[in-house]
């Protein structure tokens, strides 16, 4: 099919994210993509700044992870995890548990980050229930917090800019505190907790669970705060006997400078959720981790077993290259690089603070970005970028970076220039 057909085809019957099908927003026609460039069907190549929304890490067509596939491909593709199992995912389970804070020793697979959620929530209701708290069963989120699509998991997103008011009728009522006010490497002092307290002190009694993006709040706001705060959280918990979900979702596998953001303070949630760059960003694949302590409760409790089961949970395919893409970031000096991204994002990014529009500028890890005052042109920065020759998709008021771990020092300088560039006319 020709470049105008596929185009005329997608205008016509695609439906994109968070999209409208009246006067939809140009889409750009990807022909293939290897290392870090996309490249278009009419020859243009973009260096890519987003990791196709954070998960493909190790760049795109990267000949250990295509291995693993094709190896995976001539023994099975999937088969169903009912009464059945298999090396891939057992490999996964494993390297799960040995890489995840130690507490964790129980993983439940699934196939996409909200449904990780969902079963994390559940697991915390279930746990009640068999305890004998069913009241137990509202959760405390953070505003600026995102936690996916699906139903429940829209519950806990940030109530404003979340979808609260299309679903109100219909959508649970969940508790939220105030976003974290301390930055990043900043303490935390009583007052900035104390909101958060309080909460805890009105609605202790009712509360399943605090679900929180550790560290970085990604597509809420792309805030990086203080992990005193989060340690602060955890004590909390503890005290009110409240269970802790961290969702490391976004932030899992190295993006933030440790391989899980909960490391930044020390603490292990009793339950934790994995996507994103689970599988190197080949396929969907998530997971939920808890505690043998939990899951036992769960299972001593009514009806004796976790009420979930995906169709396509543990797919041998996905997990064959969620280990390969594992294997791969553990076995280079990963936290060096990431510290590189970090310094040349953090010079390559600081003269966008003198631009006029720019609110703030922040980097940790591979996460670099720029916080305009007001919401960006969509359209047009779009195309800005493309005819810099970069993939960056804003959203909101937040221009950022987020490359593939394997982006080149070049890569990278072109990616701020093009920032520096766009932002600037
Ligand atoms: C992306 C994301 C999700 C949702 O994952 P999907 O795979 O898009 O369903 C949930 N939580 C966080 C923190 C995320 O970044």
């Amino acid at each position: 099919m020709e470049e105008d057909q596929l185009l005329e085809l997608d205008a016509r019957h695609a439906w994109h994210p968070y999209s409208a099908t009246l006067d939809p927003d140009p889409v750009y026609l990807v022909r293939r993509a290897q290392g870090c460039v996309l490249e278009l069907t009419d020859g243009r190549r973009l260096i890519d700044g987003m990791a196709s929304w954070w998960c493909v890490i190790h760049g795109y067509k990267h000949p250990r992870l295509n291995a693993a596939a094709k190896a995976q491909l001539d023994d099975m593709a999937h088969v169903m995890f009912g009464g059945l199992t298999h090396a891939p995912a057992m490999g996964l389970v494993e390297r799960l548990v040995r890489l995840t804070p130690e507490p964790l020793t129980r993983v439940f697979l699934c196939d996409s980050g909200s449904v990780a959620v969902e079963i994390a929530l559940k697991m915390a209701m279930q746990y009640w229930q068999a305890r004998g708290e069913p009241d137990k069963t509202r959760f405390l989120a953070l505003r600026r917090g995102y936690h996916g699509d699906t139903y429940h998991a829209m519950s806990v997103c940030d109530p404003v800019t979340g979808m609260h008011r299309l679903f109100s009728g219909s959508l649970p009522q969940q508790l939220f505190a105030p976003a974290p006010a301390p930055a990043f490497g900043a303490p935390c002092a009583d007052a900035d907790i104390a909101e958060f307290a309080q909460l805890f002190k009105t609605h202790g009694q009712e509360l399943a669970a605090v679900i929180l993006e550790p560290i970085v709040q990604g597509a809420g706001g792309m805030r990086f705060y203080s992990a005193e705060y989060l340690a602060r959280v955890r004590a909390l918990c503890d005290q009110h006997q409240v269970l802790l979900i961290a969702d490391e979702i976004a932030t899992g596998f190295g993006r933030t400078g440790r391989l899980f953001a909960c490391e930044h303070a020390g603490i292990s949630p009793d339950i934790m959720t994995l996507g994103k760059a689970l599988t190197g960003g080949y396929l969907t694949s998530a997971a939920t981790l808890t505690t043998a302590s939990l899951a036992e409760t769960i299972s001593a409790g009514d009806p004796g077993v976790f009420m979930h089961g995906p169709t396509f949970m543990g797919n041998p395919l996905a997990s064959a290259i969620a280990n390969a893409s594992i294997d791969l970031l553990l076995e280079g000096d990963w936290q060096a690089n990431i510290q590189r991204i970090e310094s040349r994002l953090r010079a390559g990014l600081a003269p966008c603070r003198d631009l006029p529009g720019v609110a703030e500028v922040r980097v940790l890890g591979a996460i670099g970005v720029v916080e305009m005052r007001e919401p960006v042109a969509m359209r047009s920065i779009q195309r800005c970028f493309v005819d810099q020759g970069v993939w960056v998709r804003p959203f909101g008021r937040l221009v950022y970076l987020m490359p593939p771990f394997v982006i080149s020092d070049e890569q990278l300088e072109r990616l701020c220039a093009a920032m520096q560039a766009v932002l600037a006319a």
